[in-house]
């Protein structure tokens, strides 16, 4: 006899249960994803024991007949495919008839159905993939899965599962987030019967965040609205020559993409914070994480990430979701395009809304600095409202998603500017601004806002779920940088810092990051145009490479002159720079060389020739830049706000550091208890 032999459909759901469900989260994943396959417009989890105990999803989708009930559990059962064709255009989420029998092998699973078309529902029981007993049952249209005692026969695997706050928290971030790509449904989520999520159906993606994030979080946030782009896919050639009709009349392929993206001034440590999804599906995608890197790139320090928040949605003929059990990868037939429409539509809102720091201040609660120094997580009683700042809960599910074995980690919400963190004292918020030296000309001392007798009527925004919250229209231009075209200049603090009004409140600009920025952009702009203006030094400046520092060079010597230089090879592995961009000082030229150099060491092996240029810019913009300890005039302070207003990006440098600090009004007016 061979020594081969055929598995057993239980111990093959059982390998399959080892790849599609890893947690009680992934079970809701698959069980969420079913539902909302079915149509339903009202979803209900219940949780116990974070999951371990019970996990029940309740749905008014289309149900399933009798026969199917039963079916649905067999291997490979699916009624979303019938044909391999229908392989090349998934419309559901499912399609591989694996997650229920997965499931009901490794845990107690009860199924409660009824279709419209059968006057009675069926009930299903079924223990560690074996069918107990199948029922008639009383009920409405819909479907009901409890699914009791995960893992009960594997040990092995539930060892493996975190704390209950743990497996709690990727619950509700999973749900949360699916509730975000469905404003149009109604999602709850309960755990041992406390409410952790209720949303009610709402028109727009924005409304739904507001009810799952609450108005602090949306604060912090940018909305990517609507962006289109139509790729105009060539008829194959086969096609083009065959007489079909069909094949002529080749439409385009149509991309859209909308979403939430947090300004450069919120910086994570990794990409956990970052939610992709797909034509409906949270996904995980290397290709979509660089496109938003790339957005980012020069508007943040290397190794920072953003919060993001996407949906793309393409012809489904346009991605393969069929390439990992769990669902939870893609690929992309046109990946470069798609790659490229994400970057440009993240930059140009980016540029467009010019999303500005506030200085963190502790109005009502102090700034969660690091949210949490324990390994586990933050108390559930605040599951999904970021309060401050978008923040843990949001990481939660990508880790789930991540190959690797979750690593508890404490929150890594980073600012970027911890020292100019207000200051608490006894309680009492305080923040120190010393004295300031007066520009000679240009204040007027109009006040900043008319004091009214009675505090604004502003309604406090109660950070509860399920309800759609306004502010006041005066206040909800907080996050952008609109004010900046009509700041009035203060004074100079410590040489450094230029201290301005702001119809909005009080702005601290970094004077060398400002400039900086200014310097940049226009590097880039004479670079685009050919025009780098040069000064010729009067004698050569000669400079000895390393071997590496050659090859570099000479990868990169086209850029280098473009940008502005002139350089020429002198003996073996010497350079002669006989011309340097303007405002470089001669001592300064040096360092810009072997800086760009370094950088394209180390950083930029394959990096393309965008973004070598960009650094290229950066590195001179630094150096040319006026720096910190520097009085200066006030026609030169003048001209540095007048020309960062005018900067496609005044908000960050393009090493990622920020440019503008705004006290707001509206924080100004709380800490003096006018409202
Ligand atoms: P897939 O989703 O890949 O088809 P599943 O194992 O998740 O595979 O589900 C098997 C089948 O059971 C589905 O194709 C669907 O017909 C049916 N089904 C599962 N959940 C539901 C639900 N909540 N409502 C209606 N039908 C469902
Ligand atoms: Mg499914």
């Amino acid at each position: 006899m061979g020594r081969i032999r055929v598995l057993s459909d239980n111990v093959a759901n059982k390998i399959a249960a080892g790849e599609v469900v890893e947690r009680p989260a992934s079970v809701a994943k698959e069980l969420l994803e079913n539902s909302l396959d079915a149509g339903a417009t009202e979803v209900r989890i219940d949780v116990e024991s974070a999951g371990r105990r019970l996990l029940r999803i309740d749905d008014n989708g289309i149900g399933m007949l009798r026969d199917d009930a039963l079916l649905a559990f067999e291997r490979h059962a699916t009624s979303k495919l019938s044909d391999v064709k229908d392989l090349l255009a998934i419309a559901t989420l499912g399609f591989r008839g694996e997650a229920l029998p997965s499931i009901a092998s490794v845990s107690r699973l009860q199924l409660e159905t009824r279709a419209q078309e059968e006057q009675t529902g069926t009930k299903v029981e079924i223990a560690g993939g074996k069918l107990l007993r199948c029922d008639e049952l009383a009920r409405t249209v819909g479907t009901t899965i409890s699914v009791r005692d995960l893992f009960y026969n594997v040990p092995a695997r539930k060892k493996f599962l975190r704390s209950d706050q743990t497996e709690l928290s990727h619950i509700g971030s999973l749900v949360t987030h699916y509730s975000l790509a469905h404003p149009d449904k109604r999602f709850e989520l309960y755990h041992e019967g406390r409410e952790l999520l209720q949303v009610t159906p709402v028109a727009t993606m924005k409304e739904r965040a507001f009810q799952a994030f609450g108005a602090g979080t949306m604060e912090h946030l940018v909305e990517l609205e609507k962006q289109a782009a139509e790729l105009n896919v060539p008829v194959p050639y086969a096609a083009s020559r065959n007489s079909d009709p069909d094949a002529e009349a080749a439409e385009p392929s149509r991309f859209c993409l909308e979403g939430l993206v947090s300004g450069p001034h919120i910086q994570k440590l990794n990409r956990n914070s970052i939610f992709l999804f797909v034509n409906g599906r949270l996904i995980r995608d290397k290709l979509l994480l660089h496109a938003i890197s790339t957005a980012f790139h020069n508007l943040m320090p290397a190794g920072s990430y953003p919060f993001a928040l996407l949906f793309l949605t393409c012809d489904a003929s346009e991605v393969d979701v069929n390439v990992h059990p769990s669902k939870t990868e893609v690929r992309f037939r046109h990946g470069a395009f798609v790659h490229d429409f994400v970057r440009d539509s993240i930059r140009n809102t980016l540029t467009h809304q010019r999303p500005a720091s506030s200085i963190p201040f502790p109005a009502q609660s102090p700034m969660p600095a690091r949210y949490n120094e324990s390994a586990d997580r933050e108390p559930i009683s605040r599951p999904f409202i970021a309060q401050q700042a978008p923040n843990l809960p949001f990481s939660e599910f990508s880790r789930m998603l991540d190959a690797q074995p979750a690593v508890e980690r404490p929150s890594e919400l980073r600012w970027e500017q911890p020292s100019a963190r207000a200051h608490t004292n006894g309680g009492l918020p305080e923040i120190r601004i010393p004295a300031v030296q007066p520009v000679a000309h240009g204040f007027e001392s109009q006040p900043l806002f008319e004091p009214k007798p009675q505090p604004p009527a502003i309604r406090r925004v109660p950070d509860t779920h399920g309800t759609l919250h306004h502010l006041p229209p005066e206040w909800e231009m907080v996050d952008s940088l609109a004010a900046l075209p009509d700041l009035r200049p203060l004074g100079q603090l410590h040489e450094s810092f230029i201290i301005a009004a702001g119809r909005d409140g009080l702005w601290i600009i970094d004077q060398h990051v400002a400039h900086e920025r200014i310097l940049f952009e226009k590097v880039l702009r004479q670079r685009a145009a050919g025009t780098a203006e040069l000064q010729q030094l009067l004698s050569p400046i000669v400079l000895d490479l390393t071997v590496g520092q050659h090859l570099e060079y000479e990868r990169i010597r086209e850029e280098l002159d473009a940008g502005g230089f002139e350089t020429e090879p002198f003996g073996q592995r010497s350079i002669a720079i006989k011309a340097a961009p303007a405002g470089l000082s001669t001592g300064a030229i040096e360092q810009v060389i072997f800086e760009i150099l370094e950088i394209a060491e180390q950083e930029m092996r394959g990096a393309s020739l965008d973004n070598i240029r960009r650094d290229i810019a950066a590195t001179i913009a630094c150096r040319a830049a006026i720096k910190v300890n520097n009085k200066l005039e006030p026609e030169k302070v003048e001209y540095l706000l007048k020309a960062l207003a005018q900067c496609e990006f005044p908000m960050t440098c393009p090493h990622g550091r920020p440019i503008a600090l705004r006290y707001n009004t509206k924080d100004i007016l709380r800490s003096f208890h006018r409202i």
